[in-house]
């Protein structure tokens, strides 16, 4: 099932739930811009290379639009659709004043060197420029992009616009990123897992987790996990996945893929595929990497008790079905990964007041945000008796639905 189909289906699910009018539906689901450019640039070797950029405007309702831009080989219209719908909901989930949006550039990011990198960027930025800006759409990183194509970005913007650092979140330090948004998502998928743990009377001390991917997301979320007294079991990212039933060592290894770029070679117990992760005996499966990683084919191997979807669209409406009947409980994307645009929105904040936040502020209130969020998502799906992921969809939608009609068409 594609992303947009997966997107479209828990929209669906929540819709009739909630018995949103078909016109309501129509409103919600219609992007209301979508912008689709050419990306043409001079190569190291001066070869001509043109590339396919993206950006979709999702939804205004609640403010500016959000979200990350994504570069990578799989990047095409539809996907970047349904993850612009994805950021409407999670904004409104942890009810920061934003809409919803995504962009990207189909493109193998590794395949080209840093001032390749940079060119095409700035080229997307020229096409993208009149489109965005710190009061209509502020993009951020995603996969395949950092702190540094941030800085790109908003320095090309700033061409055209003045000094504008709320123009884009997720800066380095140096030029008026904030402290706390590298590690955000990846610290908030941690929180939020303790809390789960928590509520369902269990502990995340001695848990075992197992997490795929080991990027921004895994790596953060592996790191404050293990901090905090639960047992990681395994990792992984391309080259494959660790395993160690008395616990990956999680400061090595964090330390062994910022040496190396990636965990090939890392010492561990057993070394198992990606897929034989996904059906690790743990308490706890975080996919923190791809989209669509759970489908009909694989999800009725899962033995976790808990899914936390780190990653965005990490498990299909198929295989959100099979865990459900398994009595697996699965905290959706739209919360369990919103604490990197919940820090976007602190960096913005800041950016607009010209002032600066200390860690401590910014974990606080970032902790303050998502556990305000869960609780109410989770008093949602007990109340009405749905899964989590209804629940968080009803109160996106409700909110977002509220705007638009409050505000008037
Ligand atoms: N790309 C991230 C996400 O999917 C962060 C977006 C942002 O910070 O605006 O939530």
């Amino acid at each position: 099932m594609s992303a947009y189909e997966s997107a479209r289906h828990y929209f669906e699910t929540a819709a009739s739930v909630m018995d949103l009018s078909p016109n309501m539906k129509k409103l919600l689901l219609t992007p209301e811009r979508e912008v689709k450019v050419q990306v043409a640039m001079k190569m190291d070797n001066g070869e001509i290379a043109t590339f396919v950029g993206y950006r979709i405007q999702h939804n205004s309702a609640r403010g500016p639009m959000k979200g990350g831009l994504r570069y990578h080989s799989e990047v095409n219209g539809e996907e970047v659709l349904a993850l612009a719908s994805l950021m409407t909901w999670k904004t409104a989930v942890v009810d920061i004043p934003y809409g919803g949006a995504k962009g990207g550039i189909t493109v193998s990011p590794k395949a080209l060197s840093e001032n390749e990198l940079e060119t095409m960027t700035r080229k997307f930025i020229d096409e993208l420029q009149d489109v965005i800006g710190p009061n209509k759409d502020i993009p951020a990183p995603d996969m395949g992009t950092n702190a540094q194509v941030m800085a790109w970005i908003m320095n090309q913007y700033e061409k055209y616009h003045g000094f504008n650092p709320a123009c884009v979140t997720g800066k380095p330090l140096e030029l008026h990123g904030a402290d706390g948004r590298e590690e955000a998502t990846g610290r908030g998928v941690g929180l939020l897992t303790e809390a789960m743990l928590q509520k369902l009377g269990r502990s995340l001390t001695g848990a075992t987790i197992a997490i795929q991917g080991f990027g921004n997301v895994g790596s953060f979320a592996a790191e404050y996990l293990h901090k905090h007294g639960a047992k990681i079991v395994a990792i992984s990212d391309v080259s494959g996945a660790k395993f160690d039933s008395n616990g990956i060592d999680v400061p090595a290894a964090l330390a062994y893929a910022r040496a190396n770029g990636s965990l090939e070679g890392f010492e561990s117990e057993k070394q198992l595929s990606n897929e034989e992760l996904l059906a690790l005996d743990v308490d706890v499966l975080i996919p923190a990497a791809l989209g669509g990683v759970l489908t009909k084919e694989n999800a009725g191997h899962v033995r976790a008790k808990f899914v936390v979807e780190a990653a965005n669209g990490p498990v299909d409406p198929d295989a959100d079905t099979i865990l459900q009947k398994q009595g697996i409980v699965v905290l959706p994307d739209i919360l369990a990964n919103a604490g990197g645009v919940t820090v976007s929105y602190f960096e913005w904040v800041q950016n607009q007041q010209y002032f600066r936040w200390d860690l401590e502020r910014t974990r606080a209130e970032l902790a303050k945000t998502l556990l305000t969020s869960f609780e109410k998502m989770w008093a949602v799906a007990t109340e009405k008796r749905i899964p989590l992921r209804t629940a968080a969809y009803l109160m996106g939608i409700g909110r977002v639905g509220r705007a638009t009609v409050l505000a008037g068409i």
